[in-house]
């Protein structure tokens, strides 16, 4: 069975030249340059990615982003003119799984299409522990995090961390069962000629607490009293 993608994008050019090469890879396409055809579109037919440009006639993408959030969840790739930054934002606190920036290199955006594919496309969200061999993801329980593309998510909910939380998050993950000290997650997190307070540890572990287990009412991170922090698999 083939893999579906919608390209919305009114730059015909640029529609056309993204069609071919997905059309190259195998992929089966269609096309659209108008948001409030491509919405129809993707309501009514089944497409297992949409690239969505946001400046769009008709209706914009990210309106048509809310939308089908709302009535029929696809995993969207936004195409974003440089420097738009409240679009990207609002992109993926409207439910994007990625975004790229035009103007870009083909490579990049066949290879997010493949990790989007992966981490979003059907089935892909099986709820389980410990690593994912094949492209090094990392997960716990429903959360997923992706030392490539560095993107973690809860369930199908993106979850933004800033550098030194993703890091620490990530050492953790690697170190399932594992009760790391905060000597050895300070050094990872904040490199070993770090100079200052050891306690920055509890505050990104603070951060990630709130950001994830509160957030989504999980015990992730536990306390070592007097030690340091530990993940456990709870398989
Ligand atoms: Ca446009």
């Amino acid at each position: 069975m083939s893999v579906r993608i919608l390209i919305v994008e009114d730059e015909e050019k640029l529609a056309r030249f993204v069609e071919l090469e997905l059309l190259h890879e195998g992929y089966e396409v269609s096309k659209s340059g108008n948001g409030r055809e491509a919405l129809e579109m993707a309501l009514r037919e089944d497409f297992d990615l949409i690239l969505l440009d946001i400046m769009l006639p008709g209706l914009n993408g990210l309106e048509v982003l809310r939308r089908l959030q709302k009535d029929k969840p696809v995993p969207c790739i936004l195409l974003t003119a440089r420097d738009a930054v409240m679009d990207k934002v609002a992109g993926l606190d409207g439910g994007a799984v990625d975004y790229i920036t035009k103007p870009f290199a083909i490579e990049e955006l066949l290879a997010r299409i493949r990790v989007a594919l992966k981490l979003h496309g059907q089935g892909s969200l099986q709820p389980s522990a410990g690593h994912n061999q094949e492209e090094g993801v990392l997960t716990w329980g429903a959360l997923t995090l992706n030392p490539q593309s560095r993107v973690v998510r809860y369930g199908g909910q993106e979850v933004l961390l800033t550098n030194r939380e993703f890091t620490m998050l990530r050492v953790l993950l690697e170190n399932q069962n594992v009760v790391l000290t905060r000597d050895i997650l300070l050094e990872k997190v904040c490199g070993y000629d770090y100079v200052g307070e050891t306690n920055v540890v509890d505050v990104y572990i603070r951060f990630l607490r709130s950001k994830i287990d509160e957030a989504f009412g999980v015990k992730m991170i536990r306390t070592v009293r007097g030690v340091g922090y530990v993940i456990q698999n709870e398989k």
